[in-house]
C-alpha cells in the first residue's frame, strides 16, 4: 500500500518566502495569490497545468491495488494529536502548538508517511476577521450562552483556518433487479358495530412479480476523510459548491493547517457505495412504479470508478471553558456557523423567574380589573 510506506527524510512543511523581502508569505483568501504581510508583496499562484488534466479523476482499481504512479503520492510528516488523532501538516509559517480540532498540543507524527496528494483544493474565500464576524453574530444571537464563553469567542484567540480532507468518488453503475409492484384495490366488507350492520372498504394490495435494469453515472460522491471532526459537524457545513475546486497546488495552504486524511480510500468507497446503493434503490423504486414496491435482489456493475483527494476550508475554533471542550467551525466559503451551545444555566434560571413574575404581575392585574380584589 502507498500510505504504509515511511520516509523520516520528507520535510514537514514547505516554505514561501517573499522574493522581495524573503519574509514568510500566506495564501490570501478570497483570490488565488499569496501575500506578504511583511511588506505587501503580492505573487499570484500560477495554476500548475491545463485545468481539465489536473483535476481529472485518478483510477480507483488501479489505487486500491497500489498500481497508481508514485507522482500521485507525496510524503508528509504531520504533527500528531495524541487526544482525537487528527494528524496535521502546517504549511508556511502556520503555528504549531495546539490541535485546531481539540486544543491538545499536537506532538511530532511516526514520521513521514506516503499518502495520494490532493488532486483540488477549494481555497479559503472568506478571511478570518469575515469568518470571526459570522460566528460572533452566530453566538451573539445565542442569549443563553454564557457571557464569559461569548467574551471568550469575542476577544479570545483567532480562528484557525484549516483545510479538511475529503474523497470523491465518481462510478457508472447498470442495475438488474427482481421486486414487485404493488396495487392497491379496496374490498367491501361488512362487519357489526354496537349491533349494527356496516359496510366499511378495506384497503388491500395486489402484487405482481417485475424486473428490469437502471442505471446512473455517479459524480462527486463527497466522503470526509477524517475522524478529527464529529460527522454531523462537516454535516452541517454542507452544500460545498466543489465548482470552484482548483489543481492543488500547496501554495493555497500557505499559512494554514491541512489535514491528513485518516480514513483509507477503500473505506471511504464503502460509505460512498452505501451512498450509491440508496440512491440505486431510490431508482429502483420509481422504476418499479405503482402504488408500492418491494425489492428483492439487486444486481450492480460498477464501471470506471474514479476517485479524487480534495482539500476543504473550514475556519475553526476549539477552546476549553470550564473544563469543557468547544468548537465552533465556519465554512471557509460560505460563512455557514456551526457550533456546540453551552447554555448558561443561571440565564435559564433567570428568563424562567422573569416569565413567572410577569405571568403572575398579568393574572393580579386581571383580578384588579374584574374587581376581585
Ligand atoms: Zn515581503
Ligand atoms: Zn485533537
Amino acid at each position: 500500500m502507498p500510505n504504509a510506506l515511511t520516509d523520516s527524510a520528507a520535510p514537514a512543511h514547505q516554505s514561501y518566502p517573499c522574493d522581495a523581502c524573503g519574509a514568510e508569505m500566506r495564501f490570501a483568501p478570497g483570490g488565488g495569490a499569496l501575500i506578504c504581510d511583511h511588506c505587501g508583496n503580492r505573487q499570484e499562484i500560477a495554476a500548475p497545468g491545463p485545468w481539465s488534466n489536473a483535476l481529472k479523476e485518478l483510477d480507483l482499481a488501479a489505487a486500491l491495488s497500489a498500481q497508481l504512479p508514485i507522482e500521485e503520492t507525496e510524503q508528509r510528516a504531520p504533527l500528531k494529536c495524541p487526544n482525537c488523532g487528527a494528524e496535521v501538516v502546517l504549511e508556511g509559517d502556520a503555528h504549531a502548538g495546539k490541535c485546531p480540532f481539540c486544543a491538545t498540543p499536537m506532538v511530532t507524527g511516526t514520521g513521514a508517511q506516503r499518502r495520494f496528494k490532493p488532486r483540488g483544493v477549494l481555497p479559503f474565500a472568506l478571511d478570518e476577521r469575515t469568518a470571526r464576524a459570522a460566528m460572533t453574530q452566530w453566538l451573539g444571537g445565542l442569549w443563553f450562552a454564557p457571557s464569559g464563553l461569548k467574551d471568550y469567542a469575542r476577544k479570545g484567540r483567532k480562528l484557525q483556518g484549516i483545510y479538511v480532507p475529503y474523497w470523491t468518488y465518481d462510478a457508472a453503475t447498470r442495475s438488474s433487479y427482481r421486486g414487485e409492484r404493488g396495487t392497491v384495490y379496496y374490498e367491501t366488507r361488512t362487519v357489526m358495530r354496537d349491533g349494527k350492520r356496516e359496510t366499511v372498504q378495506v384497503a388491500k394490495i395486489r402484487w405482481h412479480p417485475v424486473s428490469g435494469r437502471v442505471s446512473r453515472a455517479f459524480d462527486d460522491i463527497l466522503v470526509l476523510a477524517s475522524h478529527a471532526l464529529p460527522k454531523h459537524y462537516t454535516d452541517a457545513l454542507q452544500p460545498w459548491d466543489l465548482s470552484g475546486l482548483q489543481p492543488y497546488s500547496p501554495a493555497f495552504l500557505a499559512g494554514f493547517a491541512a489535514e491528513a486524511y485518516t480514513v483509507p480510500l477503500e473505506d471511504g468507497y464503502d460509505e460512498a457505495r452505501a451512498h450509491m446503493d440508496a440512491v440505486i434503490a431510490r431508482d429502483i423504486r420509481f422504476d418499479i412504479g405503482g402504488d408500492r414496491q418491494r425489492i428483492h435482489a439487486v444486481d450492480t456493475d460498477i464501471s470506471n470508478a474514479s476517485f479524487k483527494h480534495i482539500l476543504l476550508p473550514v475556519w475553526m475554533a476549539a477552546y476549553k471553558y470550564r473544563g469543557r471542550s468547544f468548537r465552533f467551525v465556519v465554512n471557509g466559503l460560505t460563512g455557514r456557523v456551526q457550533g456546540e451551545r453551552p447554555w448558561s444555566a443561571w440565564k435559564i434560571g433567570f428568563a424562567v423567574l422573569v416569565g413567572l413574575i410577569l405571568a403572575g404581575a398579568l393574572g393580579y392585574a386581571y383580578a384588579l380589573q374584574q374587581g376581585a380584589l
